[in-house]
């Protein structure tokens, strides 16, 4: 378990899955140890929720950016509509759309 009281083997899944930020879809400097700029995020803001489709990793300004807010209200942020971040960019786990990742800024 981790602070967020991930499991171990769950983490180990998720940390496999999500090798770039599911949101801007940068890609993590390292999925593991120093030098990732990866953070946990709960996809519904809900900590409760501990399952492969509610916890994945996104970069740390994405992060930040989010909060505790709800995605739908988040995608309308000046900081998606600067950066691009749309419900048909995101990864998989947000939304079913396949999205070739992309490097940050
Ligand atoms: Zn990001």
């Amino acid at each position: 378990m981790n602070r967020w009281n991930i499991p171990k083997w769950l983490e180990q899944e998720i940390r496999e899955r999500d090798t770039s930020c599911v949101y801007c879809r940068c890609e993590f400097v390292s999925s593991a140890g120093k030098g990732s700029h990866a953070s946990w995020e709960h996809v519904v803001n809900d900590a409760t929720i501990i399952t492969s489709e509610n916890i994945a990793l996104c970069c740390r300004s994405c992060n930040s950016s989010k909060g505790a807010k709800p995605l739908a209200v988040w995608l309308e942020s000046a900081y998606c509509k600067r950066r691009g971040i749309t419900l048909e960019t995101v990864a998989d786990v947000v939304r079913s759309v396949a999205v070739a990742p992309t490097l940050c800024p």
